[in-house]
């Protein structure tokens, strides 16, 4: 028998009552890969669309055992303590490509999971990354119509994930160990481009060599071009487990999103990324249309293999390939 249909409007209702299990619900919904339920999440997605938008979304990316969630939950427990209600998501494309997941397990953040002004939402399992995303952001709309004023959206130092998060927050965030070597990687794979603010943890190990790594790092962000003219990023210290650098850290935070809405870029990047976004969504519909199509899927064994041994000129093939797609 088929599940009874979803009274969209009355969940819309409760999550925006701040009623946290329809939000879990609600992401659940719009996590589900079946036709019926993505059907019922855009509904819903859309009446609470003009109650989203009002949270400041910071994503937090880093190494495995860097601390990032010993970082996000003494940093919940301060705002927390401050009126904030904070939202964590993850982004683990680990998850779904080996089963087993780097960030997201059951016994991280006990603390904040207890809280009844924090919700933790582990990373969506559906697939490619560009699935994963897509699942986060759409979670992350809901958690804001839920009334959450603060989003932190998580992610690993590892593959294409952090490029995703700097895509859907207004502030992006590296967290940093104070050893050489870890900067050199991030410099290297262009993270370092993407933070507005990077942070070193664990700087209660050996101060002097923090403060070594700390002023590498500032002058590596002097050669960089920063991704507004608005902000240089700057580079803090922190130890999570000695809650030592929190509040400077939101106080960070805070001229930020003061210093970038005043100059109107937080407004420009939230719209760029909400077009992006539907683009993506375009290219991979597209995408999944053109390698379902009927035509195309018989066509494509002898097209691939001519094209492998070196028959067929690659650009052709493609050419041959979306004529097929009408
Ligand atoms: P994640 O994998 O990035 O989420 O890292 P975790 O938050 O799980 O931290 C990894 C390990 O580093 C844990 O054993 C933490 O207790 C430890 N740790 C985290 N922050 C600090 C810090 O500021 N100082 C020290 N000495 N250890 C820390």
């Amino acid at each position: 028998p088929a599940s009874p249909a979803i009274d969209y409007s009355a969940l819309a209702g409760e999550l925006r009552s701040g009623n946290r299990r329809a939000l879990a619900k609600a992401i659940t919904l719009a996590e589900s890969t079946l036709d019926a339920h993505q059907t019922q999440a855009q509904a819903l997605l859309t009446e609470l669309l003009p109650h989203t938008g009002r949270s400041i979304r910071i994503g937090i990316s880093g190494v495995p055992g860097v601390g990032k969630s010993t970082f996000i939950e003494a940093l919940g427990l301060f705002l927390i303590a401050r009126g904030h209600r904070l939202a964590v998501l993850a982004v683990d494309p680990s998850s779904s490509l080996s089963g087993g997941s780097i960030l997201g397990d059951k016994t991280r953040m006990e603390l904040l999971c207890r809280e009844e002004a924090a919700f933790i939402r582990p990373s969506p399992a559906s697939g490619s990354l560009g699935g994963v995303a897509e699942k986060t952001r759409e979670a992350m709309l809901l958690c804001e119509a839920a009334g959450f004023d603060t989003i932190i959206v998580e992610t690993v130092g590892v593959g294409q994930s952090e490029i995703a998060v700097a895509g859907m927050t207004d502030v992006f965030v590296l967290l940093q160990l104070p050893n050489a070597g870890d900067d050199l990687q991030a410099i290297k794979k262009g993270i370092v481009e993407l933070a507005d603010l990077v942070v070193f943890n664990k700087v209660d190990i050996d101060p002097m060599a923090a403060q070594a790594a700390a002023s590498q790092m500032r002058s590596a962000l002097t050669m960089l071009r920063p991704a507004s003219p608005h902000w240089q990023p700057p580079v803090l210290m922190l130890s999570a487990t000695k809650k030592e650098g929190i509040a400077e850290f939101w106080q960070t935070i805070e001229q930020f999103r003061i210093t970038m809405t005043a100059a109107g870029d937080m407004e420009a990047r939230r719209k760029r990324q909400a077009n992006d976004w539907m683009w993506q969504q375009i290219d991979a519909t597209l995408r999944h249309r053109f390698r379902s199509h009927p035509a195309v899927m018989a066509a494509l064994p002898e097209v691939t293999r001519n094209v492998t041994s070196g028959i067929l000129p690659p650009a052709l093939a493609a050419r041959q390939l979306l004529a097929l797609f009408k």
